[in-house]
């Protein structure tokens, strides 16, 4: 039986690059100066729908809710293989805590329509809360299962799933449709095929199509462009807060409860280090001191 996925995936400053120049005085990030990736966990909730496709058949369909840039997560989950791509954007949904992110990406998948499994990261790697998936979740009155690591068997409308924790594992069973919130270690996300990057070259959203014209005169011009890659499945959507149908009063900055109160910049002081010899004493000794802390069980 084919499974209509959707999967939710977020552009995050890639915060593994941090560098000394990316902190400002306040301790505060430069986002600017870090690179815009696909959050990671995204790629392995993107590859975990990409295989139920590729076992059952069905659709993949891709979410972000992001300023115009976060097209270029969409073009790269399109050449990892997703079917469609689906861009939020709008003014409105700017400054949103995780409440307004989860009701608009709610009302997006509403949208949609019909769905089996809507597959998120576990968490993103710059907000950090792993929140979203979670209260997509309950906004939609679906079933969750978080920290997903494998798809155990999925037929009859009824999925069983491996969770994974620190110390073990869980399996468990609901019905579909429900969402499951993905581990970086259930899989190894495939690459982009070259094919399907070159195909996907010119995906844009409405936005983009003066700069695209700019690098591809022979289209001529931007009507011409746009129909071309309407016909060819290029033109990617953008979605606003009119088109999903939202209480606006739920949306963006006015939606959002959430306060940041202060933000501290954490620097650990010499004091608190301690060197350990690279050395089978000193693992015995550090492993010992562990153990009598009770950090190791
Ligand atoms: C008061 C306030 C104002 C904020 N203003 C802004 C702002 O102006 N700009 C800004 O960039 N951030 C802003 N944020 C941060 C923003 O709330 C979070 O980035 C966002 O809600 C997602 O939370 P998270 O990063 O913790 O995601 P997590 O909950 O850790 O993400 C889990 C999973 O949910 C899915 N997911 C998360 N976010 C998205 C998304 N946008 N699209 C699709 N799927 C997604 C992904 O699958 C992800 O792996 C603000 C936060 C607060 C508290």
């Amino acid at each position: 039986m084919p499974y209509r996925s959707i999967v939710l995936v977020k552009q995050v400053p890639d915060t593994r690059s941090i560098r000394g120049e990316v902190m400002t005085a306040d301790g505060t990030m430069n986002r600017a100066a870090l690179p815009a990736i696909l959050n990671p966990e995204d790629l392995n909730a993107l590859e975990m729908a990409l295989q139920v496709r590729d076992q059952y058949g069905g659709t993949v369909t891709i979410i972000t809710m992001g300023p115009p840039q976060a097209a270029t997560v969409l073009r790269e989950a399109l050449a990892r293989g997703a079917d469609k791509v689906i861009l939020l954007s709008d003014r409105k949904f700017a400054g949103a805590d995780t409440q307004a992110t989860s009701y608009t990406l709610k009302c997006a998948i509403a949208r949609v329509g019909e769905f089996d499994l809507v597959f998120c990261g576990r968490q993103a790697i710059d907000g950090d809360t792993a929140q979203v998936g979670p209260q997509v979740a309950q906004k939609l009155g679906l079933p969750q299962i978080t920290y997903a690591e494998s798809i155990v068997s999925l037929e009859a409308g009824e999925i069983i799933v491996q969770r994974a924790f620190d110390l073990g594992t869980e399996v468990v069973k609901c019905k579909l449709p429900c969402l499951l919130t993905v581990v970086d270690s259930a899989n190894r996300p495939r690459p982009a095929s070259a094919r399907r990057r070159i195909r996907n070259k010119l995906a844009a959203i409405p936005s983009e199509i003066p700069a695209l014209l700019a690098q591809w005169p022979e289209f001529g011009d931007p009507a011409a462009l746009q129909s071309y890659l309407q016909k060819n499945g290029l033109a990617i959507p953008v979605w606003t807060a009119a088109d999903l149908a939202a209480d606006e009063a739920l949306l963006g900055l006015g939606g959002s409860p959430t306060q940041v109160h202060k933000v501290s910049y954490v620097v650990l002081e010499a004091a608190e280090s301690k060197e350990i010899p690279a050395t089978p004493e000193g693992i015995q000794a550090l492993i010992d001191e562990l153990v009598q802390e009770y950090i190791l069980g």
